[in-house]
């Protein structure tokens, strides 16, 4: 049974050790059948002189030897597994259980390669809780933590499994989308945003309404790693901390220096006799927003007033 569930489970950095312990079960085995076939050679009037067979003591000796062996089997799957928590802790975020930095850095350089190898895009996803020293002075430290693993489980609930998800500080998160380009991103980003503002979060002192901003970026020729796909992801939400919070930005080159959020806002200004549909508005900004063709606004939509910067 030892050697089967040895075999069956001893996976990845702890294949040599299991096939290892299973050789050295195996020989146990084999020379406890021998040592029985030598007493019952004897059995049952000469028992006594078995003990004096020397082939029962050089079984005995090498199945002693076998024992001492599996005490450093012990210690060798003992270093394994420390060894693997160590590497685990060293890439883990101890309060949420996702990435760390260094864990997302080194993973989305990979990524990064990968895409621009097969030239596919990849999109990164800047995200810092809003007010977050207030949620601390008001719940405390503990209930400032609860949120930040909420904000974690919502990221990763609402992520991809191929997406990389990671805690880069305080309550400064960042997401890593493979294979997804800028409006992908966007659309992403909008979904989690829009969730996190609507789910109330249980604190041990209360229920609380959080909100993030993100700032989203999409690798172009010009991003030499993930850190700099990172700054541009990062001055976009910047931009919207500036605009007021609880918002997607689009990081230059692929959006314009106006918030998203304010072009979801011209959903209230269009044509009061054929009123706009805000998807098909917000679509449509979209398209104006994050490609470089031209279009028109659909048969009996007019924007009657617009912001300055996106006009
Ligand atoms: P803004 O919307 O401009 O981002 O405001 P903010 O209050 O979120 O930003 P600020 O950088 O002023 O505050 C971040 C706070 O996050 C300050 C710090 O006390 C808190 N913080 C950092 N790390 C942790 C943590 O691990 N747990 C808790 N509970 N709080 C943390
Ligand atoms: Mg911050
Ligand atoms: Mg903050």
């Amino acid at each position: 049974l030892c050697v089967w569930l040895l075999l069956r489970h001893g996976k990845g950095s702890f294949r040599s050790a299991s096939r290892v312990a299973s050789v050295a079960l195996l020989a146990q085995l084999i020379l406890g059948l021998y040592r029985s076939r030598i007493i019952l050679m004897y059995w049952p009037a000469r028992v006594s002189e078995a003990m004096s067979d020397p082939r029962l003591l050089v079984a005995k000796f090498a199945s002693m030897l076998i024992g001492f062996s599996m005490v450093l089997l012990y210690v060798w799957f003992f270093v394994i597994e420390s060894q693997r928590d160590l590497r685990k802790s060293a890439l883990t975020d101890a309060l949420t259980g996702i990435f760390n930095r260094r864990a997302l850095i080194r993973e989305s350089e990979r990524e990064i390669a990968l895409a621009r190898r097969a030239s596919r895009p990849i999109s990164v996803i800047a995200i810092d809780v809003d007010l977050f020293k207030s949620i601390n002075d008001r719940f405390g430290h503990h209930g400032g933590d609860v949120a930040l693993c909420a904000v974690a489980d919502l990221l990763r609930a609402g992520l991809r499994r191929t997406d990389l998800i990671a805690r880069l500080g305080g309550e400064e998160f960042a997401c890593v989308l493979p294979e997804t380009n800028i409006s992908g991103a966007l659309h992403i980003a909008e979904k989690l945003r829009d969730r996190l503002a609507s789910t109330p979060i249980s604190l041990p002192a209360g229920t609380i309404q959080i909100t993030f901003t993100a700032g989203v970026a999409q690798m172009i020729g010009a991003d030499a790693n993930f850190n700099s796909i990172m700054e541009r992801a990062d001055l976009a939400l910047y931009r919207g901390k500036a605009a007021g919070r609880n918002c997607v930005v689009v990081a230059e080159p692929h959006g314009l220096p106006t918030p998203y959020h304010s072009a979801v806002k011209l959903t209230g200004e269009g044509n009061a006799a054929s009123p706009i549909r805000r998807n098909s508005f917000v679509r449509f900004c979209r398209r104006v927003l994050y490609d470089d063709s031209h279009h028109k606004l659909p048969r009996n939509y007019r924007v009657t007033a617009a912001p300055e910067s996106y006009a």
